[in-house]
């Protein structure tokens, strides 16, 4: 946090002043004595006075020019042993030394040193400068305030936490798999390049980009290519560091924001998470956000305040651009979208690319297999993937990365932490069976995915897992590949079915049956792909805000929501029969593959095929070898 040192200050004020009394207290009198005299008991002066008469006194010290003294004393309340005590002088004790003088005391006077003078005025100045100090420090804090004392005098003080970049390092060539985006951004690149050819024509360039996208796509690392790419200052700042506790620091740190972008034109201003100022006015519950509501009627004054090609464009970033205001997305202001996308195939290999530049690769690791095993995952996925396996490599002291690393990385990114092998036992057989009954009938149906590799080491909730070598994008699945995943994922249950006896199933199989319902069902209602025909039954999604759709009800009769349960459960019906004479038609390989699991507790995809053809014929599946 930014206020934290003004917060220790203002902490450390009280403290401070205890000191202070402390030392006022005790080594400020006493500073005479330089610490080798200090003395603890104390007297008053009749006492000592009486200790003279009696002549228990042996010596006396006097300091303070004559107002203290210390003694040294004996008497019988003092246990007869020297002592030395502290007394406080009258200002006036007359013939205190004509006294002394006459028992024939030891005495002698200290004068203050200078030392010690300076001190207790240094001490005495202490107290009032703090003080000054720590109000000064609390005025300035109260700058903040809305129409405080302090507004006028701060404006144009930069209090704004954004970052400025004089020069980013990064190029497109460092961002992969967004070639559309970045064909959209070399014309902006251009622009602050050689803006004379658009002036030229009278074209004015887009003050505002919107980049749309999931989180680690690299919009950020995208918005600092074209900083790069063009030569010119990167501006940064979060749209969460607009919002405080005070109404109004928002709208003067866009506006220190575009101050200082104005001072450094051409440059590009980048917002991330715009989202969190710039949603939709007036929707807040209990009369809305005040500060929000400045801050981007400032963000869209200042958009519109500076002239055509002042050479600033704003690049903001977000992950929901349907949830922002209206105003933003006029033209003049974020008129253009640009949305970046979760990579495909042959953006995850570039990506790949890009990450494995700087790293120490073994010759025998395949990019396309890596990026092949990686659907869904992010830019910033993939970039931590690989870094993952870097860790590794160094932690097992080997100095290239190999495929088994990778291999161990991306387990751990999807499937969560390896977990300790179960000792043999009755579970570990049957979790084996089930695990080769998905295996096997993945193998052996034409359209399901390859087996990858088939393992009894636990992994996050699984005991057991079988990977498939996922298909390229699954955006687009037909009918029968559908079918063959509720198969296969109906294949664990059927093995431990037809080895156990139906009494002896397990729990196991539950994350299957949930995931072979919701497919069969999403094929009746939403693909129409079943007797009922071509109808859509169900919407997607659903509402954004609320994140799903608040009104439930089905939007089709009684009868058809009978008739969807049937086609349901008549779809599951077929494929479990499937699955069952699949396992049971192969059960002397499952007994070896079983038996060879146990062993070795994880076979690898091409050891379990060449098994599975020594009994029966492999379907033509699609090989990942011929994928590429
Ligand atoms: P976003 O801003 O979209 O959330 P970032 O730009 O911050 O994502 O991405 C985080 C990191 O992920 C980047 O620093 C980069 O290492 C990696 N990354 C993400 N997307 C890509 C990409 N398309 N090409 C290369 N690296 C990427
Ligand atoms: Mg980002
Ligand atoms: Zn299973």
């Amino acid at each position: 946090m930014k206020l934290s040192w003004k917060q220790i200050l203002l902490w450390s004020l009280p403290i401070v002043v205890v000191i202070f009394f402390i030392w006022q207290g005790f080594v400020v009198p006493s500073s005479g004595e330089i610490g080798k005299n200090i003395a603890n008991s104390r007297m008053t002066y009749g006492r000592f006075l009486e200790y003279l008469d009696m002549g228990w006194v042996k010596k006396v010290d006097l300091y303070d020019s004559g107002h203290t003294a210390i003694i040294e004393a004996m008497g019988p309340e003092l246990g007869n042993r020297l002592q030395r005590i502290r007394v406080e002088l009258p200002a006036s004790a007359p013939d205190l030394i004509a006294k002394l003088k006459a028992f024939n005391v030891d005495f002698d006077a200290h004068p203050a040193g200078n030392s010690v003078v300076i001190w207790s005025l240094l001490g005495n100045l202490l107290f009032p400068l703090i003080l000054v100090i720590g109000i000064a420090f609390l005025f300035r804090r109260s700058n903040n305030a809305p129409g405080g004392p302090g507004q006028a005098m701060s404006f144009g003080k930069s209090k704004a936490n954004f970052q400025m970049e004089a020069k980013t390092g990064v190029e497109f060539d460092d961002v992969a798999g967004v070639e559309e985006a970045k064909e959209e951004f070399q014309e902006v690149v251009t622009f602050l390049k050689e803006p004379e050819c658009f002036t030229a024509v009278g074209a004015s360039i887009p003050k505002g980009v919107l980049l749309v996208g999931p989180p680690g796509t690299g919009k950020t690392l995208l918005a600092k290519a074209i900083a790069g790419e063009a030569g010119v200052p990167f501006f940064s700042i979060s749209g969460s560091e607009f919002v405080e506790m005070f109404v109004g620091v928002g709208a003067s740190r866009v506006r220190d924001l575009f101050k200082k972008a104005k001072e450094n034109a051409p440059c590009i201003v980048f917002i991330d998470e715009i989202d969190a100022v710039g949603r939709q006015r007036g929707t807040g519950i209990g009369g809305g956000n005040d500060e929000r509501e400045q801050t981007l009627n400032q963000l869209l004054t200042e958009m519109d305040g500076f002239e055509g090609n002042t050479g600033i464009i704003v690049i903001a970033a977000t992950n929901r651009a349907d949830i922002l205001d209206s105003a933003l997305l006029r033209p003049g202001r974020f008129d253009r979208q640009v949305s970046v996308d979760i990579p495909d195939f042959k953006g995850r290999l570039s990506i790949l690319n890009v990450h494995s530049r700087n790293k120490q690769m073994n010759s025998q690791v395949s990019l396309e297999t890596i990026a092949r095993r990686t659907p869904g995952f992010s830019g910033a996925d993939l970039a931590n993937l690989m870094n993952e396996a870097a860790i590794l490599t160094a932690r097992l002291r080997k100095d290239s990365i190999s495929m088994q690393e990778i291999d161990k990385a991306i387990d751990r990114v999807v499937a969560g932490m390896e977990g300790v092998p179960l000792v043999d036992s009755k579970t570990k057989r049957l979790i084996a069976y089930h695990e080769v009954g998905h295996a096997i009938v993945g193998t052996l149906l034409k359209y399901h995915d390859p087996v990858q590799k088939v393992t009894l080491i636990p992994r996050g909730q699984a005991r057991g897992l079988t990977w498939f070598m996922p298909s390229e994008d699954q955006t687009l699945i037909s009918r029968a590949q559908i079918l063959a995943r509720i198969v296969a994922a109906l294949g664990g249950r059927a093995a431990e079915e037809v080895v156990f006896g139906d009494a002896e199933v397990t729990t196991g199989a539950g994350n299957d049956l949930q995931q072979v319902t919701s497919m069969a069902r999403q094929m009746v209602t939403r693909f129409g792909m079943s007797n009922i025909g071509p109808l859509s039954l169900e919407s997607q999604g659903g509402d954004p805000f609320l994140g799903r759709s608040m009104n439930t009800s089905s939007d089709y009769s009684d009868s058809v929501a009978t008739s969807v349960d049937g086609q349901v459960k008549q779809i599951v019906d077929a494929c479990h029969t499937q699955a069952i004479d699949i396992i049971v038609d192969n059960r002397v390989v499952i007994d070896r593959l079983v038996d060879l699991l146990i062993e070795k507790e994880t076979i690898d995809g091409q050891e379990f095929r060449n098994i599975v053809e020594e009994y029966s014929s492999l379907p033509e599946t699609i090989s990942y070898e011929s994928y590429c």
